[in-house]
């Protein structure tokens, strides 16, 4: 798609959000298939209140990962996984698709890896983006970068949960059992894709990685390309198996389809879930410029979310 030369948005504006591939299994529990569900709904409503009054895709992508790692209900800030030595390292990615034609602007994005102790990893990821001239800073550094940045800062206890606690013990009972392969985390990398009233798409991923990981196992979500895209033509945040994102460059790679094959965000984001990837590896949500949205899986469901200023408004877990 040359994107001087598009048509312009379909749409106002559009959004889509996600909370993880591999979701509960359906009727495992009413009460929390309702606390998901209405977690996802009050995001997506915010988000719509926000591009609705004309905020930068960027700002929406921040505010909605954020609000989704203060609630343990998700894999990334409070609540996030557990490292095989059962302690949490956050990974995050925010990225700004800039803007095509007379008024042209680059790409700009930013990310964390394997931090500890930052409460929204993604705030930190946008000071990377915005007051450094890097695009990734990891560990130590980046925590001693977050203290003189002044971004808020907890013990890493304030992370754990009983039921990250519960979910590492049974990945750790099930490798002694059966394989050393850590397994991706069933609930929820938390992910926003932003269309905003201005025409430009933003990304972001945040992330506590997956169950039992190595300490200093880094994901897909913080690597620009895997994990985490945007430029003028499409935004994508994607969520599974970090290892076979990385392996198949899968965010950026469905911008390039889109741009040199001229292909549809469905039939790029469908390609690399349902032909370059695994059964079961994940799933992604992709925006193009018009507003298009793709939201395609191969885990047993994905919590997601999309809305648009011509009235959508939809929250799925399964195909339902
Ligand atoms: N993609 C994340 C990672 O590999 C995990 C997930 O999405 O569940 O770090």
């Amino acid at each position: 798609m040359d994107a001087t030369t598009r048509a312009k948005p379909n749409v106002q504006w559009a959004i889509a959000i996600h909370g993880g591939a591999g979701a509960i299994d359906r009727g495992e529990s009413a009460q929390l298939e309702a606390a998901y569900r209405e977690a996802l709904e009050s995001v997506l409503q915010e988000g719509k209140r926000r591009l609705t009054r004309g905020e930068s895709s960027l700002d929406v992508c921040e505010a909605l990962v954020r609000m989704m790692e203060d609630n343990e209900l998700f894999n990334a800030g409070k609540g996030a996984t557990l490292t095989e030595r059962g302690t949490v390292e956050l990974d995050a990615a925010i990225m700004d698709g800039g803007k095509g034609g007379s008024d042209a602007s680059e790409p700009r994005a930013g990310a964390v890896a394997s931090v500890t102790t930052i409460k929204n990893p993604i705030s930190l990821a946008r000071i990377v983006m915005q007051k450094t001239p890097h695009v990734l800073l990891v560990g130590p550094g980046a925590e001693a970068f977050a203290e003189k940045a002044g971004v808020e800062r907890v013990p890493n206890s304030y992370f754990v949960t009983e039921r990250r606690r519960r979910q590492l013990e049974a990945e750790l009972e099930r490798r002694r059992k059966v394989t050393d392969a850590p397994s991706a985390s069933k609930y929820g990398t938390v992910g926003v894709v932003a269309l905003d009233t201005s025409g430009r798409l933003a990304a972001a991923t945040s992330t506590g990685g997956m169950t039992g990981k190595i300490p200093g196992r880094v994901g897909d979500a913080p690597i620009i390309g895997a994990g985490t895209f945007a430029n003028d033509v499409v935004a994508v945040s994607c969520t599974g198996t970090g290892e076979q994102f990385i392996r198949n460059s899968v965010a950026s790679g469905i911008a390039a389809r889109m741009r040199l094959l001229d292909e549809g965000v469905q039939e790029a984001s469908d390609y690399y879930i349902y032909r370059v990837l695994k059964p079961k590896d994940g799933g992604l949500i992709a925006l193009d410029f018009h507003g298009n949205v793709a939201m395609p899986y191969s885990s047993e469901g994905m919590y997601r979310g999309s809305a648009n200023s011509e009235g959508r408004f939809e929250v799925r877990i399964w195909e339902d």
